[in-house]
């Protein structure tokens, strides 16, 4: 049984080609994590940042899988706040839609891989905080998590937790891993346990206390531009497809 694995899409405007002749908005997303679901044996559908919750409702129905994806800044009214001065820009057509998948996504006990932008949706959406720009925020000394080098290399290390699924999945107590965030979680959402931090502190992977309650595992940084950087990256995706495939076989059992 092949599981059908949704990836969260994202808006974009082409605001180079516009100056000539104006293209508009385009749906899209890296295609590092298409590769890295069809590579761990899922397959991957791209889910346009568009609709209501009604839509989101129909989706989620046909997904076995939900990966969210990296992007902008989510709006902070979704954990209720005033935006900061530092705060990036936001998209509100997908910040509602994926609110409202993630919700369903939830309901539905569907496992959800999250990464960068996606950790802090799911924070937010089990009741989370984030801060909404770490340089400015963070108390103590902060790392340069926002890296200027390419997506496949590596800047700084994060210590996996002992005992956790992320070490069991991964393998190794320290990883080096890419960077590009400006924001991260502040509390931690009832339900999540935190399973590597950088050495600031600033949290880099959690998952749900409860595993076999709900799948759900999410990483700050971008593993789906490192799997060529070893096994460790790819495993998560491969740990995501299989309980994917068991959540599809769960349901159509019942
Ligand atoms: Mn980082």
């Amino acid at each position: 049984m092949v599981p059908i694995i949704g990836i969260t899409g994202t808006l974009k405007e082409d605001v180079e080609a516009a100056a000539e002749r104006p293209l508009g908005r385009f749906v899209r997303t890296d295609l590092d994590y298409v590769d890295g679901v069809a590579g761990a044996g899922g397959t991957p559908v791209v889910l346009p940042p568009w609709g209501d919750e009604k839509a989101a409702a129909a989706l989620v129905g046909c997904l076995d899988g939900l990966v969210l994806s990296g992007g902008s800044d989510l709006d902070p009214g979704y954990y209720g706040e005033e935006p900061d001065p530092e705060l990036g820009p936001t998209i509100p057509e997908r910040d509602a839609f994926e609110m409202a998948l993630v919700g369903l996504a939830l309901r539905r006990g569907i496992p959800i891989f999250g990464i960068c932008r996606g950790l802090q949706v799911l924070n937010v959406a089990l009741g989370g905080t984030l801060y909404q720009d770490l340089p400015s925020q963070w108390e103590g000394d902060v790392l340069k998590h926002r890296q200027v080098t390419p997506k496949w290399q590596p800047s700084h290390e994060v210590e996996v937790a002992k005992g956790t699924y992320i070490a069991e999945v991964m393998g190794r107590e320290m990883v080096k891993v890419n960077s590009y965030h400006h924001q991260g979680i502040k509390d931690l959402a009832e339900g999540l346990v935190v399973t590597a931090r950088s050495v600031d502190g600033v949290i880099e992977a959690v998952e749900a206390r409860d595993l076999s309650e709900r799948w759900l595992l999410a990483v700050q940084w971008h593993a789906e531009a490192m799997r060529g950087a070893g096994p460790q990256q790819e495993s998560l995706f491969e740990a995501h497809v299989s309980a994917a495939e068991h959540h599809a076989l769960r349901r159509a059992a019942a």
